[in-house]
């Protein structure tokens, strides 16, 4: 018998390309997961349409269930849209030891000019003497920041 215990411990081993120490599960991309019969049926929603490392969380979602000889059906979800507001409490905490700072208040609110107010603080020494280098970091999905203070760069995973 499958447990979804298990469906979500096996989950937990599927890790985001760009960022290899969030799970699936963290990232908060897991919108359902069913069990029928045998077959285990789940849908995701991307974090970026279009985002490459989508398809690769797939292959390794197909291949951590093949181990186990469980069949796995995918489903993409793209409504309602995935935000940053759905990363685990877990996941925020792990992207910030990472290096990466996690991203800050809700993604709804940070559009516009409210998004040039946010401090956001240096995930190395928690300094919030920050500066923006540029909109887009090691992928399109970061930003460039470098921290004043200790003067080392970091990504910002950005909310949307
Ligand atoms: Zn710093």
């Amino acid at each position: 018998m499958i447990t979804k215990e298990h469906i979500f411990e096996l989950l937990e081993t599927v890790l985001d390309p760009e960022v290899p120490v969030l799970s699936v599960v963290d990232l908060g991309i897991i919108r359902h997961v069913e069990i029928q019969d045998e077959l285990v049926k789940i849908q995701i929603t991307p974090t970026y349409t279009g985002c490459p490392a989508m398809k690769m969380i797939e292959m390794n979602l197909q291949a951590a269930f093949a181990v186990e000889n469980i069949p796995l059906s995918i489903e993409t979800i793209l409504s309602p849209a995935w935000t940053t507001d759905w990363m685990s409490e877990n996941g925020k905490l792990k992207l910030q030891k990472y290096g990466i700072a996690a991203p800050i208040g809700l993604a709804g609110r940070s559009l516009g000019l409210f998004e040039k107010e946010i401090q956001i603080a240096c995930p190395r020494c928690q300094s919030v003497h920050t500066e923006k280098i540029s909109e887009f970091g090691s992928t399109a999905c970061k930003a460039l920041y470098r921290c004043l203070d200790c003067k080392e760069p970091f990504d910002y995973f950005k909310c949307h």
